[in-house]
């Protein structure tokens, strides 16, 4: 690798075993699609031309009938509840969100109201449709789902996600049933599902990626289904869409990592994951307080995380104050701590350059060894730190 910008504008090194997260700037974009985006960039283009060839790779990728590339997957969802709304009707799209004289209403199951960064209601209530919520959090059942759908529905928004509740809920296919029977469109976020093409077989309308998880691509979204559903959605870039704009870049970049995606070698990478997780656990075996296990993917992508689970007592660190230790070091590693409250983070190989397992381990070693010393448990308030992230967005540019 050459000289690493980071330094340049006094940004730390970060060693990312936390996933594909917008906080950490998502995914290492693939060479070959740095390359395209760069060919790209300074030639003019005629963009509803490269829309449709966008729409072809996407089609050809997803076993779709059309596709089209928005400036994020939030951004994806925002505008085909929109074109559920409008068709492909332009007065009715420079309209929005007001929405008289269109049906207005999205149903979506409670467990799935979900927060990515932002709240997933707000990407619906955006566009001016009214969220109809099914079921209780843990509880959704078909008949609920029935009652809730009327002739005011215009879509029927589906979740699936580490972030959802991943019990209780609706299963896709009956999800879709129930709602086709009454002539409304599913529409299923997979931002991060690595499955192109089994969601729109098991009922999904629309099925909407991210091109910056684990496609490695540029910060974009793939919406990927029916036609005039893909149109719709498109042709809000005459409308509400415009503030949400992707550029010629990021439409290119995201054809040449989906092509870049069916020639991947996922064995390899997968055998590259498994070694890491190799190292970890070998690192981590016979730690006091530390527990460290090998876990599949909440929604069955092929990829596996260790789960470390800190006993503070026997480490003298809490699941928290470890990963604030390895959040605060040199280099600072980031883990994937959205559950540490249970007393366990996750590491997660997808994102690492090559020789950043050893120095993620040999961190662990330095902080655990540490902890060991202390003569108090080493971690505070889990409500504080909390509180502390809270403040920091509140307090941001300092
Ligand atoms: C990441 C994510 C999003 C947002 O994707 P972006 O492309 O970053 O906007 C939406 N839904 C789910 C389930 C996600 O995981």
């Amino acid at each position: 690798m050459s000289r690493d910008v980071r330094l340049d504008i006094g940004l730390r090194p970060v060693i990312n075993v936390s996933g594909t997260m917008t906080s950490l700037g998502a995914s290492i974009v693939l060479r070959e699609v740095a390359e395209g985006m760069s060919a790209i960039l300074p030639q003019f283009v005629e963009i509803d031309q490269l829309h449709r060839r966008a729409s072809e790779v996407i089609a050809k990728a997803c076993h779709a009938e059309a596709g089209c590339i928005t400036a994020s997957a939030s951004a994806g969802i925002t505008l085909a509840i929109a074109g559920a709304m409008t068709g492909a009707d332009l007065a009715l799209i420079e309209r929005l969100p007001d929405t008289t004289g269109m049906k207005n209403e999205v149903v979506v199951q409670m467990g799935h109201l979900c927060s990515y960064g932002a709240p997933i209601e707000q990407a619906v209530k955006m566009t001016g449709a009214k969220p109809v919520l099914v079921g209780q959090a843990t509880y959704a059942q078909r008949y609920q789902l029935d009652a809730a759908i009327t002739e005011r529905t215009a879509a029927a928004l589906y979740v699936i996600s580490h972030h959802v509740v991943n019990f209780g809920q609706i299963p896709l296919e009956t999800f879709a049933e129930a709602a086709h029977a009454k002539g409304v469109p599913v529409i299923v976020d997979a931002a991060s599902e690595y499955d192109l093409t089994g969601l729109l077989d098991r009922g999904a309308d629309i099925a909407i990626y991210s091109a910056h998880k684990f496609l490695s691509g540029p910060t974009a979204g793939i919406v990927a289904g029916r036609k005039d559903l893909v149109r719709a959605t498109w042709a809000q870039n005459c409308g509400i869409g415009r503030g949400m704009k992707v550029g010629k870049e990021s439409i290119y970049g995201a054809m040449v990592a989906l092509e870049a995606w069916g020639r991947r070698d996922h064995a390899a990478v997968r055998r590259r994951e498994q070694a890491a997780l190799d190292t970890w656990v070998a690192a981590l075996t016979g730690r006091p307080g530390v527990l460290a296990r090998i876990v599949p993917d909440p929604t069955d992508n092929p990829l596996d995380r260790l789960e470390v689970h800190v006993d503070p007592e026997g480490a003298h660190i809490s699941a928290w104050g470890l990963a604030d230790r390895l959040a605060a070091g040199d280099p600072p590693v980031i883990v994937r701590d959205h559950e540490v409250e249970h007393g366990f983070f996750q590491m997660d190989p997808c994102n690492l350059h090559p020789g950043q397992e050893h120095v993620v381990a040999a961190r662990f070693a330095e902080e655990l060894d540490a902890a060991q010393k202390s003569n108090e448990i080493i971690g505070g308030s889990l409500f504080e730190r909390r509180e502390r992230r809270a403040a920091a967005v509140r307090r941001w540019p300092d």
